[in-house]
C-alpha cells in the first residue's frame, strides 16, 4: 500500500485524509502542529460548491447537520442603517443539490471532520510538525519535530498560511498583507434571523451569519494600514468602535459586545503561488498554496476541492510526480480566478468617498444578482476545465 503524509489538519488536511482513505489504496496519517484541536474562529460560511465536495469525501450531511444551513440561498444586502437594498439567491450546485450556503461554527466543522477521521482509522498525531524532508526518486524521507524519520510516496502540506512545509521547500514564498481586518464576534440568534445579511458601510462591511439554531456570528471588514495592532484586551471594545454607525439588526449584537464577549480580530493576508505547487512528490494545498482574502467566502470550498481533485488524480496508477503537475495546472486557475475577485470585492468594500459608494450602492438592485450569477458560471467553467 501506498503512503502519504498529510501535514496540517485543517480543512484541507483533514479533507485530503478523508478522500485519501475512502478512495482506498492508501496507508494515511496526519500530523498537526497543535497539540491539542483549538480553533481560532468563530463561525465559517461554505457555498453548495464546497458542499458538493464535503458531500464527495462523506462529510455533507454531518455538517448540515451541525451547523446552520439557509435552503433558499438568501443573502439580503441592507444599508449600514438597516435600509434595504436587494437580496440577492445564491445558487445550488451539485447532485443531489446542496443547501445553497451553510453557517457552521469553526469548532463544529472541525469536530464532523476528525470524527470522521477516527471512524475510518486515520491517525491524527497532534503536536508535532515536519522538521526536515528529503527526496530520492521513489520515496520522500521526512523527519519530524520528535527527530523521528519515516519514507512516504506522497507528502501534502496542508498547514496554512503560514505553512511550514512551503517554507522548507519554497522559502521564497511569503504571505503577504491585503490591507484588511476582520472582527468577528459569536452572539445567540434570534429565532427569526435565518437568512446571511451583508451590511454596507461607507470603506466597511458588516455581516451576519447563523452558524447553528442557537448561534449566529457577525464579520465586519475594514481597511487597515499594514502593521495596525490591537490590544488584545480591547478587542471587544475596538469592535464596538470600529462599527459604531452601525444600525439596522446588527445594533443589537453590536450593543450586547462586552469583554466577556467571544470577539476575534485577523489581519488578513494572502498567498499568491506561481506554478509548480510540487517539488517531487511533496505538494501544497488549501491556504498554503493559494491563501485568499475572506471576500468571496470561498477558501473553505477552494481547500476541500483540492483534497477531492488531489484523490482524484492520484487514485491511478500515473507517476506520482506528473500527477501532481496535473493536479497544480488544474487547480492554480480556479484558484486564482477566486483570489482576483475576492480583490476586487475587498477594493470596491474599502471605497471611502461617501460619493462614490452611493454610486455603488445605487447600482447593486440591478447588478448584484447578475454578478453572482456571472462569478458561478466563471467557477464552473474553470472547475470544469480538463
Ligand atoms: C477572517 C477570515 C474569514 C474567513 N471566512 C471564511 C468563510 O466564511 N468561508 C470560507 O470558505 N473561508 C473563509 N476563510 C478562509 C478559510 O478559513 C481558509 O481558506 C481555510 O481555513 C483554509 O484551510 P487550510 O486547511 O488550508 O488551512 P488552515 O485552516 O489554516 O489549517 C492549517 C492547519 O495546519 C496546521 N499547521 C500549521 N503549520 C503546521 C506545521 N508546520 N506542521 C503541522 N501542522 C501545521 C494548523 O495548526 C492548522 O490546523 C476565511 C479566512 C479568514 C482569514
Amino acid at each position: 500500500m501506498k503512503k502519504v503524509l498529510i501535514v496540517g489538519a485543517g480543512i484541507a488536511g483533514c479533507s485530503a485524509a478523508l478522500a485519501f482513505a475512502r478512495s482506498g489504496g492508501w496507508d494515511v496519517s496526519v500530523i498537526e502542529k497543535q497539540p491539542q484541536w483549538q480553533f481560532q474562529s468563530s463561525g465559517i460560511f461554505v457555498y453548495s460548491n464546497g458542499l458538493e465536495h464535503f458531500h464527495q469525501i462523506g462529510a455533507m450531511e454531518d455538517l448540515v447537520r451541525a451547523g446552520f444551513p439557509i435552503p433558499s440561498g438568501r443573502n439580503v444586502y441592507l444599508h449600514h442603517d438597516g435600509r434595504h437594498i436587494v437580496d440577492v439567491t445564491y445558487p445550488s450546485v451539485g447532485s443531489p443539490p446542496m443547501p445553497p450556503i451553510l453557517g457552521v461554527k469553526r469548532a463544529e466543522m472541525h469536530r464532523v471532520l476528525s470524527s470522521q477521521l477516527d471512524a475510518l482509522g486515520v491517525p491524527v498525531h497532534l503536536g508535532t510538525t515536519v522538521q526536515a524532508l528529503q527526496q530520492g526518486d521513489a520515496h520522500a524521507d521526512v523527519r519530524f519535530a520528535d527527530g523521528s524519520t519515516a519514507s512516504f510516496d506522497l507528502v501534502v502540506g496542508a498547514d496554512g498560511i503560514r505553512s511550514g512545509v512551503r517554507a522548507l521547500l519554497w522559502p521564497e514564498v511569503q504571505p503577504t498583507y491585503s490591507g484588511f481586518g476582520v472582527w468577528r464576534s459569536v452572539h445567540r440568534r434570534p429565532p427569526e434571523l435565518v437568512d446571511k445579511i451583508m451590511m454596507m458601510g461607507v470603506g466597511k462591511r458588516l455581516g451576519i451569519m447563523p452558524i447553528s439554531d442557537e448561534k449566529l456570528y457577525i464579520f465586519g471588514t475594514v481597511a487597515e494600514p499594514q502593521g495596525a495592532w490591537f490590544d488584545k484586551a480591547r478587542w471587544p471594545e475596538t469592535m464596538r468602535e470600529r462599527f459604531a454607525e452601525f444600525g439596522g439588526p446588527v445594533r443589537p449584537f453590536l450593543d450586547e459586545i462586552s469583554p466577556d464577549t467571544e470577539v476575534l480580530y485577523t489581519a488578513v493576508e494572502e498567498v499568491v503561488m506561481p506554478l509548480p505547487w510540487h517539488q517531487g512528490r511533496v505538494v501544497l494545498i488549501g491556504d498554503a498554496a493559494h491563501a485568499s482574502t475572506p471576500f468571496m467566502g470561498q477558501g473553505g470550498a477552494l481547500a476541500v476541492q483540492d483534497a477531492v481533485e488531489l484523490a482524484r488524480l492520484l487514485a491511478d496508477d500515473a507517476p506520482v510526480p506528473t500527477a501532481l503537475a496535473t493536479f497544480g495546472e488544474r487547480r492554480a486557475p480556479v484558484c486564482r480566478f477566486v483570489q482576483e475577485a475576492s480583490h476586487r470585492v475587498g477594493r470596491a468594500g474599502a471605497e471611502q468617498d461617501p460619493l462614490r459608494h452611493a454610486q455603488a450602492m445605487q447600482a447593486m438592485p440591478a447588478s448584484a444578482q447578475l454578478h453572482v450569477d456571472d462569478f458561478y458560471r466563471q467557477l464552473h467553467r474553470l472547475s470544469e476545465q480538463r
